[in-house]
């Protein structure tokens, strides 16, 4: 036992029995008893021991918990982004072993190297998200030397993840090139040339959550891959190739502008980076992928151990690669929600026999695509009834339009089209 868990055993038994008693008399909300006895003891302190059973539903909504989401925003950063499977049976798995040889094995040869397969890289790694995929890339190629990045790229995507930042723990050296609004091929050739061997890596940044319009020109993957440095190219999103050949119906229209893994590579990058848990839906992770000798240097570097992720989060992402190599955009839950036709979506509005059908605005969502909305359909009632469906055991999250809680089906699994409607009918 650890001088701390003892320290509260020991106050613990001290503790006055008012405490205890309130605590058991609140159990059935379904808390581990030293949870409930803390607030117990917060609430007596604050001479409110009447409020204890509803701070603790409230400690207990505060729990990870799966929930509905009917808000149409595919990939909603509140919300996990991309729906993933969490819980499995507990299980020994093969993370380091080579079954073959009996040998000890490499957690890369899992998922990374499907990836690779299906981006048509030569190899790939994986960390715990882009942004600590950046980082990685930059330690392992770039530390102690200068980066050359275009000012427009220098940006903040969601979440505090500024791209200057992020080189700066990286341990290098930012070279900025050219303005916000206008950089161009001869900006990076002069900052190559001024700068020698200094300059090690040119990054590009894609321009995830937000566009610059109007007066605007930046070198193109192509260009950049004529200058004689590693190219990376930060694409954050995580489509894995633009044709989406997993999709029956083809690439949807509002991918148009979207940079690919497999098209950036073909473009002349040396390593593309981009998150598990956008477009290329699977659970939180950063993904490098692109030339093998860049990601042995990389992997070898002292921060691939610090951010490598464990057998959970391989094994979603081994799932998800297997279903890209197989062509089955059916089984990744975010591309079956993304390729829903309006017509079935209104079917299902029209049959949940409650709330108003309604047409309605899906977004893609997780800092990905400003602008693009997909066309979709759901039901409407009238009131903001938001806080009663996130009350439920398994919480519906809505929106409120014009005074009217909207439900898209979107992103909401048919099988729970039946809890939707049940919802519904005790909102009125
Ligand atoms: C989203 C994004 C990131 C950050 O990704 P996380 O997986 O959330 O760390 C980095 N770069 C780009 C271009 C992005 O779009």
């Amino acid at each position: 036992m650890s001088p701390a868990s003892a320290a509260d055993s020991d106050s613990a038994d001290r503790r006055p029995p008012s405490v205890d008693t309130l605590a058991r008399s609140i159990a059935d909300v379904g808390l581990p008893h030293p949870l409930l006895v803390d607030i117990a003891r917060a609430a007596i302190a604050d001479g409110a021991p009447d409020d204890a059973r509803d701070r603790a539903v409230a400690r207990r909504r505060q729990l990870l918990t799966p929930v509905i989401n009917g808000t149409g925003t595919l990939l909603h950063t509140n919300l996990g982004r991309a729906p993933i499977a969490w819980e499995q049976d507990a299980t020994y798995s093969n993370l380091e072993l080579d079954l073959t040889t009996g040998e000890r094995g490499s957690r890369m040869a899992t998922a990374p190297s499907l990836i690779a397969r299906a981006c048509g890289a030569e190899d790939a790694i994986v960390v715990n998200n882009c942004a600590a995929a950046v980082m990685l890339v930059l330690a392992g190629l770039a530390e102690g030397k200068g980066v050359v990045v275009s000012r427009g790229e220098l940006v903040e995507i969601g979440g505090g993840f500024r791209v200057p930042e992020v080189m700066e723990r990286s341990g290098a050296r930012l070279i900025e090139v050219g303005t916000t609004n206008r950089t161009r091929i001869a900006d990076f050739e002069r900052a190559v040339a001024e700068h020698g061997d200094d300059a090690g890596v040119v990054l590009q940044v894609h321009q995830s959550n937000y566009r610059i319009v109007g007066f605007t020109e930046a070198p193109r993957t192509a260009e950049l891959a004529t200058i004689d440095r590693p190219l990376v190219a930060d694409i954050g999103s995580g489509l894995l190739d633009s044709r989406c050949g997993w999709l029956a119906s083809g690439p949807p229209g509002w991918l148009a502008r979207e940079p690919a893994a497999r098209q950036t590579l073909e473009a002349g990058a040396d390593l593309v980076t981009f998150s598990g848990d956008k477009l290329f839906g699977g659970p939180q992770a950063g993904i490098i992928a692109g030339r093998a000798d860049l990601i042995a240097t990389i992997a070898r570097h002292p921060l691939a151990r610090a951010l490598r992720p464990g057998s959970l989060v391989l094994g979603a992402l081994q799932s998800t690669a297997l279903a890209y190599l197989n062509g089955d955009g059916d089984s990744i839950p975010f591309w079956r929600m993304a390729a829903l036709s309006v017509d079935d979506l209104q079917a299902r509005a029209a049959a949940l026999g409650v709330g108003t059908p309604t047409d309605t605005e899906s977004t893609p969502g997780g800092g990905t695509l400003p602008e693009v909305t997909i066309p979709s359909a759901g039901v409407a009632s009238d009131g903001d009834h938001r806080t009663r469906l996130r009350s439920r055991d398994r919480p519906i999250i809505a929106r409120v339009v014009d005074g009217r809680t909207i439900i898209d089906l979107r992103t909401v699994d048919p099988s729970d089209d039946a809890e939707i409607a049940a919802a519904l009918s005790e909102a009125r």
